[in-house]
């Protein structure tokens, strides 16, 4: 690099590459889109060559098939000083990284490593594979090398793996945030090739897509005047333009020639080429011209995303911000004061589940509400209730006969038997049961999920205390659903004996039978059918009578093991915890992503402040 690039590099480069790096240290990569160079190409067109001679280490290549199933993601640090080189490797599994200490073993390493990911399928998989180098002879750049695209499924893949492949390649280069370096063979019409129309898709004005062409020494002879075309912009204009690059072919790499070589050969190639020159002579050729404007596009475009960047940051700190607020001040580090802390935090809960339960003014999460929701399942049960009556009489109203044949014994039309009477109503209440028992779950449900979010809301930032509240809440209510359960199926078992009071069922069946006499259905049914008459009528009366009383009972139960009982056991419970003193540090452990994004905060600011 000449002076004027080094000066440049150090006061804007540098911090750029550096925020970049803090940024992705912190792990900001989930929150935000990072500025990211990702290479694409049609298989074996030379991506991993244009990589290795940028990295300077030997990548798996040639086959096309086996070392394009999975992305790699290349991330090159230029060391100042005159350091080792040193390397290392990291994949989802993988427990933490592994250090590559000989330049020769990466290729050997990203093989287990793509083996170990995908097995010997041929499939294409998500999974990111990250090589992280640090030498004094590799440019500040990170690079993901993509699946190449494939047109045609090989035997043993799946048909639509081309799909695939695009789906991938698309998740990446549609963020505006990555540059597209498309790698183009000098060998093929470029025309035709797959990665630039996908380039072109998600960038038609081509403002952050850069060409590469690759195989110069490959070229048709009579087509050079259209690869320097080409080169020069002229066939499809990209802003940022085209480079050309020669690496090493197929015999070079079985001849060994070394990387060292190959740089060398290539600058003679490019210097002495009838055609070619040219290109080298504005520096539109060669791996290092490629590596410098890299570096100065990817630094240009660091820039122009870090207003975005900024308000993406800024709206998380928002965010943020309200989180911090909700948990507090936070705990000081005196020991007594902590203890202080611990204590309010939890008698504060305490105070919010009775509210809760009584629908008084909470102190956090002052717009949890449990009566709402339970109202909305106790309606239904009631809605259940009716329905299944007016469903239970439909039936014996359609299948009289069979009924009349179930259930008539000796006596003459017009006679009912009261067994008769009694095993008709039991077994329309029996079918109560389920969606009782059901009533309860989602009632039980609604209630634990506002628990839930209370204690979210009270223990905020301190993860510790939080799944404790949650694992309480989870357990108690398990415990109460079952007590709830039991009591339910006893009412059911004590409905089987068919009593109500002898005034309360005359008043119900003297409007019963008013109503009936009026049906006209039940007028017809009359002259053919008195069996079914009678014994609608006191199945009707019965029914609802006892579904009156269901009605209310089991809401009531609901609400007293459910609701009742459940806060209180909780509250119990929770001051448990305040009695463990050597629990007090592990409680009052704050969420470290809190103190993560607070630091990220830090970082942009002071880094887009130096940029300023
Ligand atoms: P990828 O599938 O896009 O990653 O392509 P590779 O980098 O694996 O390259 C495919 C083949 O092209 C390999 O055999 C390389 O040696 C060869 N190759 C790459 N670049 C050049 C070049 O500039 N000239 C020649 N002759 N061959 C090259
Ligand atoms: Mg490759």
């Amino acid at each position: 690099m000449n002076n004027t690039l080094n000066e440049h590099f150090d006061r804007k480069v540098r911090p750029c590459i550096d925020l970049i790096d803090s940024l992705r240290s912190l792990g900001v990569e989930q929150d935000l889109a990072l500025p990211a160079i990702a290479v694409i190409g049609d298989q074996s067109s030379g991506k991993s060559s244009v990589l290795e001679a940028l990295s300077g280490v030997a990548l798996p290549r040639g086959n096309g098939l086996h070392c394009d199933k999975m992305s790699l993601e290349l991330k090159m640090k230029k060391k100042k000083d005159r350091g080792k080189w040193c390397g290392k490797i990291t994949y989802k599994d993988l427990d933490g990284e592994e250090e590559i200490k000989d330049q020769a073993d990466v290729e050997t390493k990203i093989r287990e490593a793509q083996n170990y990911l995908a097995g010997d399928g041929l499939d294409i998989s998500e999974d990111l594979i990250t090589l992280e180098i640090a030498s004094p002879n590799v440019p500040d750049l990170t690079l993901i090398d993509l699946p190449g695209i494939a047109r045609v499924a090989v035997e043993g893949q799946r048909q639509d793996i081309g799909e695939t492949i695009k789906r991938l390649i698309s998740k990446y280069i549609t963020k505006q945030e990555t540059i597209i370096l498309v790698v183009v063979p000098c060998n093929v019409d470029i025309a035709t090739t797959e990665a630039l129309k996908m380039a072109q898709e998600v960038d038609p004005k081509g403002e952050r897509t850069l060409g590469i062409l690759t195989k110069p020494d490959l070229v048709d002879k009579g087509t050079e005047e259209t690869v320097v075309n080409i080169a020069r912009n002229g066939f499809t204009h990209l802003k940022k333009g085209f480079m050309i690059v020669r690496c090493r072919g197929q015999q070079e790499i079985i001849d060994n020639m070394s990387l060292l070589q190959a740089k060398e050969r290539e600058e003679d190639f490019f210097r002495t080429h009838q055609f070619f020159h040219t290109l080298f002579e504005d520096d539109l050729a060669t791996v290092p011209k490629l590596a410098e404007k890299l570096t100065l596009e990817l630094v240009h475009h660091i820039e122009n995303s870090l207003p975005r960047l900024q308000k993406m940051i800024e709206e998380k700190l928002a965010q943020t911000h309200v989180e911090l607020e909700r948990y507090g001040t936070g705990p000081s580090t005196d020991p007594e004061e902590r203890n202080v802390f611990l204590i309010e935090k939890v008698v504060a809960f305490i105070h919010d589940v009775q509210s809760l339960t009584t629908g008084d003014e909470m102190k956090s999460g002052d717009k949890l509400n449990v009566c709402s929701p339970l109202r909305t399942e106790f309606e239904k049960w009631e809605t259940d209730l009716d329905s299944s009556g007016k469903k239970f009489n439909e039936k014996i109203q359609r299948e009289k006969e069979i009924y009349e044949n179930m259930y008539r014994g000796k006596e003459l039309p017009g006679f009912i038997d009261y067994k008769t009477f009694e095993a008709i109503v039991k077994d329309q209440i029996k079918q109560l049961e389920e969606p009782a028992i059901n009533t309860l779950r989602n009632a039980g449900d609604s209630i634990k999920k506002v628990f839930l979010q209370l204690a979210q809301c009270s223990f905020a930032g301190f993860p510790n205390l939080l799944r404790i509240a949650k694992s309480h809440i989870e357990l108690l209510g398990q415990n109460m659903e079952t007590i709830a359960e039991a009591m339910l199926r006893t009412q059911f078992k004590m409905e089987m004996v068919v009593f109500t009071q002898d005034k309360t069922y005359r008043k119900i069946l003297k409007p019963e039978y008013d109503r009936h006499i009026e049906n006209k259905w039940f007028r017809n049914i009359m002259d053919h059918n008195t069996f079914i008459r009678e014994l609608l009528l006191h199945i009707t009366t019965y029914y609802q009578i006892a579904s009156q009383r269901l009605a209310d009972q089991i809401p009531i139960v609901i609400r007293y093991q459910m609701l009742q009982e459940l806060a209180s056991e909780l509250q119990k419970h929770m001051l448990q915890i305040l009695q463990e003193k050597d629990q007090i540090e592990s409680l009052l452990k704050e969420d470290q992503t809190l103190a993560r994004k607070e630091l990220i905060c830090k970082v942009v600011t002071n880094v887009s402040q130096r940029l300023e």
